[in-house]
This record gives structure tokens, sequence and C-alpha cells, in this order.
């Protein structure tokens, strides 16, 4: 017979029966207790889990060796992982930002490899394959591989002689074998790439390798473009590098609070486990005290003194629930204090998420930005005219280029100054901006040059736009403390020709500038 069948057993006459009453309701009020602190604990426990998600979400990227950590971590969290567990995780992933600055120091290319090697030792391969990648990472760390294209092509050999070792008679994985070469090496890089974050000014990069990548190849071209790959991998941890600063900061940041975070998971599930502990104890003694009064009340053949024994125990119980009930309070305010201390460390990690977000943001744009003209910078002016030469591609509208330069600008930081070139630079900016159409775009390619790329629009149009910004530039007078001196601007005009590759245009523009300075400067001509 449970407890619970016990105490609704049928009732004793007497005072003995409302003692009893008494106690009974006293333990259900504690179990109901129980049932919402428990309640409690499951919701704080999820909210800490979607925390945790969501910045892994947003760390993901930042360094290549942690990636493999909080891909773990987010993995474990949607699968349901134990608190223990989580801990373990989130202490490896606190080692692993103790070893950030480590890192750093290593050569790109090792940390570009390293990353492979977790990707292949990740997918499902047998375990000799899984034992050889080992092996061929620990003979490339060591340094007893000449370079990155001795690796791939031991890489490549491995996994061709992977497919011999397969089983013949399992037709899945003979299946499987037929196709463990090139192709798979290649299937599985465009799988790493694709699973990166590539910045935008990657992503033309990016896209060219996984093109490659995909078409049928030679093992002499598949180096190739895996050492590309690995090319591009470099090329994403430089650009990361400015974001990485920041990170830094932050990421410290977010280990302490982590740390704290788990350990405060771990307190509160301690706290629990002490609870849940004590109910056990708690439970016993009341199952054994009932136990016992029912024995002694079956057993009993006199009344008086079985009374006396039933009071006596009634009185020690009533003790021992409220010394229950004083200690329950005491570890329930414990487990509270701890979730709202966990709960606004919670708030201030969010506030902090999203004010990295926001200067990631920032950072983005401002690459793509002149800081001094506030004009778009060269980088984004080869983005843009890539756009622009797809869509040429594509339906053969007719696009010009504009490459102006100042005329003499140097003479004008040597008589006025550094800071009044700058103003000019500035002013002209401003001009060329605003006298050419909404839909053209102008940048500063570099130094006192700057590109204008007029969509729709032939080279002869271009030149009656050219002469009408060159004219209001030649009489606008800028000033320089009390002297007015003029400046003028010559400009080369091209546009995209049948059979143009992308550079072709620039160089057509650039030379038919080199002509406008020849003939006298203050003049546009057209290539
Ligand atoms: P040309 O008519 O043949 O183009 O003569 P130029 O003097 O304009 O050409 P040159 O290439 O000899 O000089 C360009 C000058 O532009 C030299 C460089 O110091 C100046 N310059 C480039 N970038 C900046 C800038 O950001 N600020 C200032 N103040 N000067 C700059
Ligand atoms: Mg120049
Ligand atoms: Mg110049």
């Amino acid at each position: 017979m449970g407890l619970i069948d016990k105490i609704r057993a049928p009732k004793k006459e007497g005072a003995a029966n409302e003692e009893l009453d008494r106690w009974k309701q006293k333990y259900y009020n504690q179990l109901e207790k129980r049932d919402s602190l428990k309640l409690l604990n499951v919701k704080n426990d999820e909210l800490y889990r979607q925390t945790l998600n969501r910045l892994c979400l947003v760390v993901r990227g930042v360094h290549l060796d942690l990636d493999p950590h909080l891909l773990k971590i987010r993995k474990q969290l949607k699968n349901g992982i134990s608190s223990a567990d989580l801990a373990h995780l989130l202490e490896a992933f606190s080692q692993a930002l103790l070893n950030f600055d480590d890192t750093l120091k290593k050569p790109v290319a090792e940390q570009s490899t390293s990353l492979l090697f977790d990707f292949l030792m990740t997918q499902d391969y047998s375990a000799e394959t899984i034992e050889a990648v080992s092996a061929l990472c620990e003979q490339f760390e060591s340094g007893k591989l000449a370079d990155t294209t001795e690796l791939i092509t031991l890489i490549n050999k491995l996994f061709s002689s992977a497919t011999l070792e397969i089983d013949e008679t399992s037709a899945k994985l003979s299946g499987l074998a037929a196709n463990l070469d090139v192709h798979t090496v290649s299937e599985q890089f465009i799988e790493l790439i694709q699973g990166l974050d590539v910045p935008d000014t990657c992503q033309k990069q990016a896209s060219k390798i996984v093109k490659a990548l995909k078409e049928k190849q030679t093992e002499e071209n598949f180096v190739k473009n895996i050492d590309a790959a690995l090319m591009l991998l470099q090329e994403l941890k430089k650009n990361s590098q400015h974001e990485k600063k920041e990170m830094e900061v932050f990421l410290s940041l977010v280990t302490q609070q982590l740390t704290s975070l788990a350990s405060g998971t771990t307190g509160a599930n301690n706290l629990y486990e002490e609870m849940q502990i004590q109910k056990k104890i708690f439970d016993q003694a009341l199952d054994e005290k009932v136990q016992a009064l029912q024995d002694h009340s079956e057993n009993a053949t006199k009344l008086e003194p079985l009374k006396e024994l039933i009071q006596d125990e009634l009185v020690a119980l009533r003790t021992q629930i409220q010394t229950h009930k004083k200690e329950e309070k005491v570890r329930t305010k414990k487990t509270q204090q701890q979730f709202a201390r966990m709960n606004s460390e919670m708030e201030s990690m969010k506030k902090e998420t999203q004010e990295l977000e926001a200067n990631l943001k920032k950072a983005s744009t401002q690459a793509l930005v002149d800081q001094l003209t506030q004009l778009p910078n060269r980088l984004a002016y080869e983005q843009h005219f890539d756009i622009e030469f797809a869509r040429w591609k594509r339906n053969g509208e007719s696009l010009s280029l504009l490459v102006w330069d100042i005329d003499l600008f140097k003479s004008i930081n040597d008589t006025y100054g550094h800071a009044a070139g700058d103003k000019t630079l500035i002013i002209i900016a401003s001009l060329l901006q605003k006298y050419c159409r909404q839909t053209d775009f102008v940048s500063r390619f570099g130094g006192e040059e700057f590109t204008m790329l007029l969509s729709n629009t032939d080279k002869k149009s271009a030149q009656i736009l050219a002469e009408k910004i060159r004219r209001i530039i030649e009489k606008t007078s800028f000033t320089y403390g009390s002297k007015k001196i003029s400046i003028t601007i010559s400009c080369g005009i091209a546009d995209l020709e049948e059979g143009d590759i992308q550079d072709k245009i620039f160089n057509r523009a650039d030379k038919a500038l080199y002509a406008a300075k020849k003939q006298g400067r203050n003049c546009s001509v057209v290539a």
C-alpha cells in the first residue's frame, strides 16, 4: 500500500483522526508547492537554453576554432542535453576562448586546414578512415608534409583507397564507394564553404570556387581548386580581423557571463536536487510512521495505551512536518534568489548582444564607404559594377563608365595644404553626386579619382552629362582663406562593347582620361 493510500485509509474515531486530517492537509500543501516550484525550474531552464542558443548564433563565424563548439552546443541544446553535460560543453567552449590568443598567432593556412580536419572527422566514415584522417592531421601538424598541396593529394589518395576497403557485399556501401574520390572531397569542400558565413566582399570568390568544384575535374585542377578554397578561408580570416577586435572584447564578456550562467544553472540544479532528496527522506519517514501506527492499531488489545501511543506519534509527526517546512522555505528562497540573479544576467547579455549586432552592421556598412567624402569606395564600385555587368550580359542594355581625375591636384595640396586638398575632395564629391542622375553610381575610386557608372546610357549620351558636370566644376569657385581659385577636372568615357570582359571598359576609360590630360586637361574624351 502506497503512502497516499495509507493516509486515505478509513478514519479511526476521535481526536486522533482530526489531528491526522490536519497533517494530511499540510502534506498536500507541501506537495502542491513543490510541483509549482518544479514548473518554475523547468521554465527557467528552457529560457536559459533559448538565450544560449541565440548567443551561439550571434557568435558563430567569428572564429573558426570556436565554431565547432558552438555547433555542438546548439545541436545538444536541440536534442535536450542535461544541465551537467551542458556545463561540460560550456567549459570546453570557455577553454577554447582562453586559447583564443594562441590560435590567432597560428599561421592562417594552419587554421584553414584544422577546419578541414574538423570537418572530415565529423563525417560518417568508417572507423579506419577516421583513424587515417587523424593520422594525416598529426603528420601535417608536426610539419612532416611539404605543403597543403601534398596534404590535399594525400587526402584524395586516402579517400580513393578507402573505396577499396569497403565490403563489396554491402550494396549501400558499395554505391558510396564508387563515388568516394575527387568528387566526394569536392562535395565536402562545397558543403564546408556553403556552411560558412561568407561576407559580401568574398561572395564572388566563394561562388567561383563552388562553381569550379561542382564541375567535372581532373586531379590536377582539383588540387588547384582546393588550394583556391583554402585561400578563400584565409581571405575570410583576414576580412574578419576588424570585427574580431570588437568580438574579442565581447567574447571575454560573454565567457564571464556564460561561466557564471553555467554555475548558476548548476547551483539551481543542485538546490533542486537537494529538495528532491529531502522530499524523499521526508516521504520515507512519513511512510514508516504511518505504517507503525497502523501496525499498532491492528495489533492493539487495549484502547488506552494505543491512544497514548498515537498521541505521541502525532506530536512527533507534527514537529517533523514543521521542521521540514522551515527547511523547505529556506531552500525555496535560495532557489528564487538564484533564478532572479540569473534572470538579470540574461537581461544584460541580451542588451549586449543587441549592441553587438548593431555595431557589426555599422562596421559592414562602413567597409563600403569612403570616410572622407562619404561616397561609396572602390570596393563598392567593384561590387556595383559586377551587378551592372551581369545585367548587361543578360539584357544587353548599354552601360557607360566615366573616370574623373582632378587636374593638378597636387599643386592644391602643395600651395594650400593637405586640409585644403581634403576640403576640395569633399566639395567635388558632392558636386559629382549632385549633378548626376539618381540611377547613376558615383564612387571615390582612390586619391583624386572618381568613377561614375551610367546605366542604360551609351558613351555619346554619357559625354553630354560629363560635359555638363565638367563645366559646373569649372565655374565653381573654391575659397582657401581669402583666396578664390578655380579647379578643373578631366574625364575619360567608355561604354561596354560586345565581347567585353570585366576590366576592359575601365582600361578604355582610363586611356581616354590620359588622352584628356594630354589634350590640356579640363575636358572629356570618349574612348
Ligand atoms: P593631373 O592633372 O595629371 O592628374 O595632376 P595631379 O597633380 O592631379 O596628379 P598627381 O597624381 O601628380 O597628384 C595627385 C595628388 O593627389 C597627390 C596626392 O597627394 C593627392 N591626394 C591623393 N589623395 C588625397 C587625399 O585624400 N587628400 C589630399 N589632400 N590629397 C590627396
Ligand atoms: Mg590621379
Ligand atoms: Mg589629378
